[in-house]
Parts: structure tokens; sequence; C-alpha cells
């Protein structure tokens, strides 16, 4: 290379780091979450306890509708935006940041995507002020790897309305939610091609929470199964057009998927801080356990995955930043956001298992908040399409 081209190619090369708005909107989330959300973490997870009056918080705090109009309530910003508050609030409080992107990202977002004018109008400026909490309702007692093929659920049109039967599981904010994006089948006789979206309102005739679940991580984020025994939808509220939602799930899933992997990297974030803040105060020994090499050699592991987790989520969020609508489900895209939260999963799994070692016998008991984050990461390689599930997605990709 002569000393010439060399400036320029400096400067073409892409910055690996934050831009520094993008830095300024991850600290701003972090002083809020810190302040806000950590405070309540402890007793979520005690009591499965969720407080009534967050999502107003965090509405007021402009925390949602991130990626969304001003026109509707929102931000006007983008899906990279919203992973960085999701990041922030994983690290204080992740079984609120999970509740957080459902609402955020599996409803509103969804919503707002797929979507005509008079539904954004309905159901936008109350999930983006947080007045009203969103679930997003897929998965069913019989259909969870394969949720499209062994959908039961129906939508039979009467007049203008919908009847929906059936029922969904493990629905992140289903006791509590008021507006639900539902899927349903509307033509059982064409499979995945004969499925539908609907916004479901919690007092719409025939609707019900049938349980709320427990948990072993995550506990303050609620979880139900929820049943519809005749259920009346007015027809306006189907989200898309009648048998493409596939579509509609397809590119929410991709986005969903280059979602969770902030949530990977806020956990780790404060697991390695945790870690560290224990092995310069426990001392064995007579020495503060830091000063050991093999304690030195976990931490200094756990920087080197998270940091690793840090570059790949943050490039998969960029690329998925501006899926067109109805986009993703295929290609090059479906398997990168299947890889990012398949290896932001496993690897945030290192990482608490050593932050536990670290802490030894206090990282065992259950009040301690390394012991809360531990508990928290299976589920990672479960929600959003298993480990299993992201591979068949980035093998078929790769094998076309
Ligand atoms: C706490 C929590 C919150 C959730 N939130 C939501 C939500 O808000 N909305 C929603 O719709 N869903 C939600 N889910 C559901 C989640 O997406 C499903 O649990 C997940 O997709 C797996 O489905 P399943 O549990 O039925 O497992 P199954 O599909 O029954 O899988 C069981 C095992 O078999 C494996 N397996 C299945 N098929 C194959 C195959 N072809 N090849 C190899 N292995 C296979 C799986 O990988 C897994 O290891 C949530 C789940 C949990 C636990």
């Amino acid at each position: 290379m002569d000393e010439q081209s060399s400036p320029s190619l400096r400067n073409a090369q892409p910055s690996f780091d934050l831009a520094p708005e993008q830095q300024e909107i991850l600290d701003a989330a972090d002083r809020f979450a810190r302040n806000e959300l950590f405070p309540l973490s402890e007793r979520m997870d005690n009591e499965e306890w969720w407080p009534e009056d967050i999502f107003l918080k965090i509405g007021e705090a402009g925390l949602f509708g991130i990626t969304v109009s001003p026109d509707y309530g929102g931000s006007g910003s983008d899906l990279f935006t919203s992973g960085l508050v999701l990041q922030a609030f994983s690290r204080w409080n992740h079984a609120l940041a999970l509740s957080w992107v459902a609402h955020e990202n599996l409803c509103l977002n969804n919503i707002y995507r797929n979507g005509n004018e008079f539904i954004r109008r309905k159901y936008l400026p109350g999930l983006c002020d947080g007045t009203r909490i969103g679930a997003l309702g897929l998965t069913e007692p019989g259909a969870g790897s394969d949720a499209l093929g062994s959908m039961r659920t129906t939508a039979r049109r009467d007049g203008d309305h919908y009847i929906l039967n059936g029922s969904k599981i493990y629905i992140t904010n289903g006791p509590v939610a008021d507006v639900l994006l539902v899927y349903a089948k509307t033509n059982p006789q064409l499979g995945p091609k004969g499925i539908s979206a609907f916004i479901v309102e919690k007092d719409y005739p025939g609707f019900r929470v049938a349980q709320k679940l427990v948990k072993m991580g995550f506990r303050g984020s609620q979880t139900a199964e929820l049943v519809f025994e005749d259920c009346r939808v007015p027809a306006e509220n189907m989200v898309g057009v009648e048998n493409r939602g596939v579509s509609v799930v397809m590119s929410g899933l991709d986005l969903e998927r280059a979602m969770i992997a902030p949530i990977c990297l806020g956990i780790c974030e404060r697991a390695l801080e945790l870690s560290i803040d224990y092995a310069k105060t426990r001392k064995q020994f007579g020495r503060p356990i830091a000063e050991f090499q093999m304690v030195q050699s976990k931490i200094a592991d756990m920087y080197v995955w998270t940091e690793t987790v840090r570059t790949f989520t943050y490039r998969v969020l960029a690329q998925a930043n501006d899926l067109e609508v109805g986009g993703g489900g295929r290609g090059h895209i479906h398997a990168l956001t299947a890889a990012s939260v398949m290896y932001a999963a496993e690897t945030m799994g290192r990482v608490l298992s050593e932050a536990v070692q670290i802490h030894g016998g206090s990282g065992y008991i259950w009040e301690s908040e390394i012991n809360r984050l531990y508990r928290s990461s299976k589920l990672l390689e479960i929600g959003a399409g298993t480990t299993e599930v992201r591979k068949m997605i980035i093998s078929g990709e790769l094998l076309k």
C-alpha cells in the first residue's frame, strides 16, 4: 500500500463502534434502567410480581415505539436503536427487558410494519405511550417449533367479524396484555398458506387467560396460556391480507431474532461486571481471588465472549435495520439473524456459568443477582425458535 492511498483507505474502513449519538442513547437508556428498573428486579424475581405502573413510566420516558413514526406516537428511530435500549434494560432488569421486547418488537413493531392506516391509528398511540400493553400469540400447546404447520387455532368469518377458536401457550405479557397480535388459520386446508394475523383486545367476548405460568427465570415477565372460545374479533382488526399471515410471521421472526441477541449482550455485560467486582473483593488464602490466575483466565474468557457477542449482535441488527416489509423469512438475513441469536444465547450460557463459578457458593444462592441471571440463560436457547430450529434455518439456507 503506498502512502498516498492509505488515508483514503483508512477513511473507508467501516466503524465497528457505536456512533456518538448511538452511545448517548445507550447511556440514557442505561441510566433510566439503573434508576427505575433495577430496584424492581429482586421483587419481580422473588414473587413473579408485575409492577403495574412501569409501562407508563417507560412510555413517559419515550422508550416505546422507537421504530414508529412520530405520527403515531413513536420516536421515528430504527431497529438498531431499539436494540440499544433493550441491551441497556437487560443489564438491569432482564425480566422487564423481555416484557419490553414482546410489547415493543413482537407486537408494536409488527403492527406498525403490517397494519393499515386504520389499525395504526387505533392501536399504536396507546402502545407507544405505555397505556396499553402488547403481546404476540403464535405458539400453541401442539405447535411450537412447527408453529405454522401444526397451528390449530382457527378464525371463521361471520359477517363483519371473525370467530376465533383455539389456544396459545407461553405468551409473554399474556396475563397483563391489553392488545394481542394473534395468528389463526383462516383456511386450514391451505396449511401454512392459510394463516392470518388479528388484533385481539383482552375484553373481547370469548377471550380469556387460562393460566399464568410460573418460570425458572425471567420470572417477573408474565407468561400465560390463552384461550379463544368463539372469540368475536372485528374483521377490520385483521393485520395484513387474509391467508398471507406467513409473511407477517416470518419477517417478524427474523426481526425478533435480531432483537433477542441484545438481551444476551446486556446480561453478559452485567455478569462480567459483577464477576470483576466480586473477584476484587472476595478474599481467600489471604488475597483477593482476582489474584489467582485461574480466576483471571475466566474473566479474560468472559470478556472475549462478551465482545464477540457485541460485535455479532450489532452487525446483524444493522443488517436487519432496513428489512423491507414482507422481507425476511428467507435468504441471507434469515440465516444471519438465526446465527446471531444462536451464538449470543449459547455464549451467554458460557459467560453465566463462569460468572457463577467465580461467585462460588454465593452464586448458587437464589437471592443473588448472578443467580437470577444464571436462571435466565436457558430461555434464550428456546424462545424465538430453539437452537435446533436456528441450526435448521442456517444450514437450510447454506445448503439450498
Ligand atoms: C418464557 C417463554 C416465553 C415465550 N414467549 C412467547 C411469546 O411471547 N409468543 C409466542 O408465540 N411464543 C412464545 N414462546 C414460545 C417459544 O417460542 C417456544 O417455546 C419455542 O418455539 C419452542 O417450542 P416448544 O416449546 O413447543 O418446543 P418443541 O417444538 O416441542 O421442541 C421440543 C424440542 O424438540 C426439538 N425439535 C423440534 N423439532 C425439531 C426438528 N425438526 N429437528 C430437531 N429438533 C427439533 C426442539 O429444538 C426442542 O429441543 C415462549 C416460550 C417461553 C418458554
